[in-house]
């Protein structure tokens, strides 16, 4: 081995939720070695909406998916596309995915989850203004937008669970919605405004700041993809293909290839890539900007600014193998329903991004202390929500790994709870 180094405490992956690990941990004074390939398309941080939310609580999986399911499994929503022959290697995930969605296993997921989204923007602001991108980020608010009088009354018990965990909203009739937001072309029966909602301008460019601001905390960065994860004597060892690393403790936050780096240790999670595009659009000359994102409940997709004229469509979920070829065929019906949204030009990229949410069937991420291993914190799984709660999730690994109470509870985010098949 060309690189033999020694750390206290290894992260694998520097995505929004190992850098926030990385330099949470640099703050409690730990000797840190980051290991990342340093691809940043590869990340899924680089490439997601921007919505930093507190209203983020509910989950994929709710009671509606029933009604629904019969759409999904013939590819007839266009909010979800499923691979039919990748349904076998994700069938523990299915099985938690179903169980998941029952009224009450939804409203706990959603108390689980709101003191993280409570966090969300706070953290992120701090963490940009010690970054340096404070110009980032912004505190607009959302839309929901809603196209039929039953799609609105379709989300009672949603806003039901958002009251009921202090998530302030507002319903915004009918002309109101093009009043707040003059770019609409379309019609919209009615939204859903959740004011207490940040945006990121630039995730790609926040992830670069945080990998500057972890190295000016003299935090150390392997580049390279990590093939071995393997308990030694006095702690363990860390492997790429040029470098080993031994460490007292090792965070594991790879985002959606986090389950297969557990897999070789015994762990087999019930957890998923939940595939998803984007492609960058100018707003035609003469429209009004988008003044925050939105999300067309409608088409299953999202559009959010992005600077500059910018906005970026994307896509609902693909299930898939992570490393499938792209099917671009969800990202086209979103343009073309997002052609008839807002104003839209010219596509600014030659091809769209596609990146994995990294899914566990609750939507609750895995932050804890692996169950049979000490000295192993998983921080994985954060589905839609991981740029929003990657800083908070940051702060639990360095109370995990320093021995202090969590900021947060962390007991519904405990591992073991996805090994094996769901509990009746
Ligand atoms: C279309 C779309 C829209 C989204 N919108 C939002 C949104 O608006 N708000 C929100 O909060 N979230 C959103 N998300 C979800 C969010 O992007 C993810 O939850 C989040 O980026 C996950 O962060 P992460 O750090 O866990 O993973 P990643 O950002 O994927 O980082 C993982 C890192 O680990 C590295 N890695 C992998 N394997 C290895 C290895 N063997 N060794 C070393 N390193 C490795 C990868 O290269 C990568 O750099 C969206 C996602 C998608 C796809």
């Amino acid at each position: 081995m060309s690189n033999a180094m020694t750390a206290d405490i290894v992260v694998i992956g520097g995505g929004m939720v190992g850098l926030a690990s990385a330099i949470a941990l640099r703050d409690r004074g730990l000797d840190v070695v980051l290991c990342d390939p340093g691809e940043a398309r590869a990340r899924t941080s680089y490439g997601n909406a921007g919505v930093v939310s507190r209203g983020s609580i509910l989950s994929m999986a709710s009671p509606g998916l029933w009604g629904k399911l019969p759409a999904y499994l013939r590819n007839a929503d266009p909010g979800l596309r499923l691979r039919h022959r990748h349904l076998p290697r994700v069938l523990p995930w299915a099985a938690h995915f179903l169980a998941a969605s029952r009224e009450s296993a939804w409203r706990r997921t959603a108390a689980a989850l709101a003191p993280l989204t409570a966090a969300a923007y706070g953290e992120h602001r701090r963490l940009a203004e010690r970054a340096g991108t404070t110009h980032l980020l912004r505190h607009p608010g959302w839309l929901k937008l809603y196209r039929t009088e039953a799609a609105l009354a379709g989300s009672a018990l949603e806003r039901d669970i958002l009251a009921e965990n202090g998530v302030p909203f507002e319903i915004v009739a009918g002309a109101a919605v093009r009043d707040l937001e003059p770019a609409l072309i379309r019609p919209f029966h009615g939204a859903m405004l959740l004011p207490e909602t940040g945006t990121i301008a630039d995730p790609g460019g926040l992830v670069e700041a945080c990998e500057g601001l972890f190295s000016g905390l003299g935090g150390r960065t392997l580049r390279g993809t990590v093939t071995r994860l393997a308990p030694a004597a006095e702690g363990w060892s860390v492997e790429t293909a040029g470098a080993r690393v031994a460490a007292r403790q090792v965070v594991l936050a790879a985002g959606a290839a986090s389950a297969e780096i557990a897999r070789p240790l015994g762990y087999r999670f019930a957890f998923a890539a939940e595939r998803g595009y984007h492609r960058h659009y100018a707003l035609r000359p003469g429209s009004p900007a988008l003044n925050r994102p939105v999300y067309d409940t409608g088409a299953g997709s999202i559009l959010s600014p992005m600077g500059e004229g910018r906005v970026r469509v994307l896509s609902g979920v693909e299930l898939d193998a992570r490393d499938a070829p792209p099917d671009l065929r969800q990202i086209e019906a979103a343009a073309r329903e997002a052609a008839g949204t807002v104003r839209l030009g010219a596509p600014l990229d030659n091809r769209p991004w596609l990146g994995s949410r990294p899914s566990t069937p609750d939507g609750l991420p895995v932050i804890g202390v692996a169950p049979r291993h000490r000295g192993l914190i998983l921080a994985f799984g954060h589905g839609h929500i991981g740029l929003s709660t990657g800083p908070i999730t940051g702060r639990l690994v360095a109370d995990l790994a320093t021995g202090r109470e969590p900021a947060v509870p962390v007991a519904p985010f405990a591992p073991d709870r996805l090994l094996g098949w769901p509990r009746p």
